[in-house]
Formats: C-alpha cells, structure tokens, sequence
C-alpha cells in the first residue's frame, strides 16, 4: 500500500470533507519557512502551518534546545511538582505581558487555553458567592473547538450539530466609528438584563472569520467599560500573540488591559502544543481560602509539558533579537505594499492589513461561489507556484514565518496577483 492509501485507510483528518478532499500532500521535511514533499517539491509555508510558525520549521536552535530537554526531563505530572523550563517560561512571559498579569495556568493548546479562562470567570464569581453566568462575545468570534470555545464562538455551519448544547452567549457587534455608540449602549443593556461574568474577545484581529480587523481605540472603550460594570475581560490572543500584530501582543496596542489573556499558536513557535492562560492577582485570590471547594479543579495530563516549555523558552529567545523584530517591520511593509496595489483590482473588495497578516477579500457572492467550489483549485493554483495557502471561503490571507525573505513574499504577492487576474 502506498503512503496515500494507508492514510486513507487509518487516519480521519481535521476539517476534511470525506468524500471530496483530494489527496493529502506527503510532508518529508521542514526547512526555514519551506517545506519539501516526497516528489522533491519545496513549498512556501505562506499561512505558517495555521497560524503557528514564527522562526521557520526545523530551526537549528530551537530543536536543539528541545532535543536538549528531551535528555534532561522531557516529561512530569504539574500537580505537586515543578520545573525550570514551566517557572523560566512563566517567568519570561510575564515580562512581555502586560504589568496587570501575575499568574500564569498552563494547558496544551488554543481551545483549553479559552477553556481555562471561561472556567477560572464562571469560578471566580462563584467563589464570591455572586454568581454570574453570561458571557458577552463578539460576532464571527472563534475561540476553539471544545464546547465552551463553540458556545462563545460565531454559530455557524462548524457547530450547528451541537447548537442545542452550547450555552447561552450574548452578542455584539465588531465596533467601529459609525457604530460604537451603540455597540457601548447594547454592551450596557446587555449588563443591566443579562448576569454578566465575563467579555471575550480577539483583539484587533478576528482570524478564523476571515482576518477581520478592528481598531484598538474601540477595543478600549469596550474593556474600560466592562470595567465599570465589573465584567472581566478575556482576550483570545491565541492567534494575534507573539509579533502577529506587529508588536508584542495585540493588547500592546490598548491602554486598558484585559483581565485575563489565552496563549497558545506562536506559544512554541510551532514546535509543540502548549496552552497559557494568564490572570490578573484579583482573579488568582478569589481561589484562595480554607474552603477546599475554592479550588480550581482544573488540569491536563500534560500541563506544562516541560519539552514543549523548552521549545517555548527557545522561541522566547528569538523573539527577543533585535532581527526577528527587523523582519516583522519588512514583512508588514510588505504587506502594505501589496494592499496599494491590489486595492483597486477590480476583483477585490477589500485588502486587510495589521502586522505580518494580510487579507485580500474577493468581490462578489459568485466569486464567493466559485471559490467555495473550487477551494481545492485554488489551493492547487498555488501549490503549483511552490506556495501553500487555505483561503477562508473569499478570503484569501497570507501569515507567513518571520523568517521569510523579501524575495519569498515577492514571489507570493506575484502570485496572487497573477491569480487574481485570470479569475
Ligand atoms: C486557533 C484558535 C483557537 C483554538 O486553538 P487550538 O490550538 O486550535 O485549539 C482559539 N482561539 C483563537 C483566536 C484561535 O485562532
């Protein structure tokens, strides 16, 4: 049996249709921000392998550090014991997080990351004896999989089937210039009819809704407000964390800083899953008190993976040269100059640009069409030209390694004009 038919035969892939997904691309090796497959192709990893590459695979340092705590520790149980990589992490992280950030819970991925947060609010008013259930969500939110990410997430075609078994979660719109009156006056509203615990909310950039963005000044009204109102704040920067934005963390950006913060995607660099959900000390002392039922029973079996916290430490390490910040300034002027030139292809609706993300939304409901039916054909269209890329529905986006090289995003800008103009 060739490689194909045994994954066909054994393995059942994430978010793959059954019956109409082509065959997957055989993966052998992972170079900076390249990969080869097993014809010998090397392709441009242009979306960072969802969102999670930062330094380019098979980077020399970081596998070294790995490999390194691979033959010192790779792995204990986080409930009554320590390590240096999870303190050194915690550590470290907190002084990138914003000064309000004081404990550090771990999990290993996005989804428990937002799991953590929503349990540690729901608690949190428990434990005050002012319990306080609803969540306010922003529209077309992702945050994750697992039930309590889909209930505060965008309900849509992806969790209709558990529809009646998520929990009840208000609303509100992306707030703009025209509309954030009335976004405040509906968050409002929503405080006076609703038991509200908690805000969520993917600041400045919505990425599984199709890179929508938003501006920080508004974000801001909304938490100063929550404030007011004694609703915590969460933001999901699952995907916007680690330079995505441009800076640090996208709440860099904000004057008024969320209560709690999720970690996860860029956490490692890609390397290995590990979740971190951060919290403010108010929040971390509602759980402390004789009352054994104050207790956070919360925990993964491999929380705070110390191998995956190494590969974390590493990136860390990365993040930190001055070079990695160079590139993050070249890729978004990249990007910007792409947004000039395409903005006004009759084909584009919309150029979205923040950071090293940037978002050419289609026009029209039959370019929507055409692309949901040939999703398959676009993927091929790039993979042909050595470059992968998934669009969302119309929405074709581009997040590449900060290790890529002007020459590697010239050659992807061509290319989706190129695509563009035969369409
Ligand atoms: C990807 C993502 C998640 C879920 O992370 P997983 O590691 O895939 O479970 C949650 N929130 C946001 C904003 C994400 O982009």
């Amino acid at each position: 049996m060739s490689l194909a038919e045994k994954d066909k035969q054994y393995i059942w892939h994430p978010f793959t249709h059954l019956k109409y997904a082509e065959e997957p691309l055989n993966l052998v090796r992972g170079e900076g921000a390249y990969f080869i497959d097993d014809t010998g192709n090397r392709l441009f990893d242009g979306i960072s392998s969802w969102w999670v590459n930062l330094h380019g695979h098979c980077h020399p340092y970081i596998s070294k550090k790995v490999s390194e705590q691979l033959f010192t520790l790779e792995h204990a149980m986080f409930s009554g014991f320590t390590h240096q990589p999870a303190v050194q992490l915690a550590e470290r992280l907190m002084a990138h997080l914003p000064g309000n950030q004081s404990k550090i819970f771990y999990s290993d991925n996005g989804s428990t990351a937002v799991e953590v947060a929503l349990k540690m609010v729901i608690q949190y008013w428990h434990n005050l004896h002012k319990p306080k259930h609803t969540f306010i969500a922003l529209e077309n939110a992702y945050h994750g999989d697992t039930f309590g990410g889909m209930s505060v997430g965008e309900r849509n075609v992806f969790n209709q089937a558990f529809g009646h078994l998520l929990f009840d979660v208000v609303r509100i719109p992306l707030p703009n210039k025209h509309n954030i009156e009335a976004v405040k006056e509906q968050f409002s509203a929503y405080c006076r009819t609703h038991d509200v615990a908690g805000f969520i909310f993917e600041p400045l950039v919505q990425g599984a809704a199709g890179m929508l963005m938003y501006e920080a000044s508004y974000l801001d009204e909304l938490i100063e407000l929550a404030r007011e109102q004694d609703v915590i704040t969460i933001a999901d920067e699952v995907m916007t964390g680690f330079g995505r934005t441009g800076r640090f963390f996208a709440v860099d950006y904000l004057e008024h800083k969320p209560d709690i913060m999720c970690l996860s995607k860029g956490l490692t660099g890609g390397y290995m899953p590990l979740g971190v959900t951060s919290c403010a000390q108010f929040i971390y002392n509602a759980y402390i008190s004789d009352d054994k039922t104050r207790t956070f029973f919360h925990g993964h079996s491999y929380t705070a993976n110390p191998t995956a916290c190494s590969a974390a430490l590493a990136s860390l390490d990365l993040m930190e040269e001055e070079g990695t910040w160079k590139r993050i300034a070249e890729i978004e002027a990249g990007h910007h100059s792409c947004q000039v030139s395409l903005m006004t292809h009759p084909r584009v609706r919309q150029v979205r640009c923040r950071g090293t993300i940037l978002a050419v939304e289609l026009h029209t409901a039959e370019h929507t069409h055409y692309l949901n039916r040939a999703a398959e054909s676009i993927s091929e269209y790039f993979v042909k030209r050595h470059i992968l890329l998934r669009p969302l529905g119309n929405i074709l986006y581009v997040i590449p390694p900060y290790c890529s090289t002007g020459a590697d995003l010239e050659h992807v800008y061509k290319t989706i004009t190129e695509f563009l103009n035969q369409l």
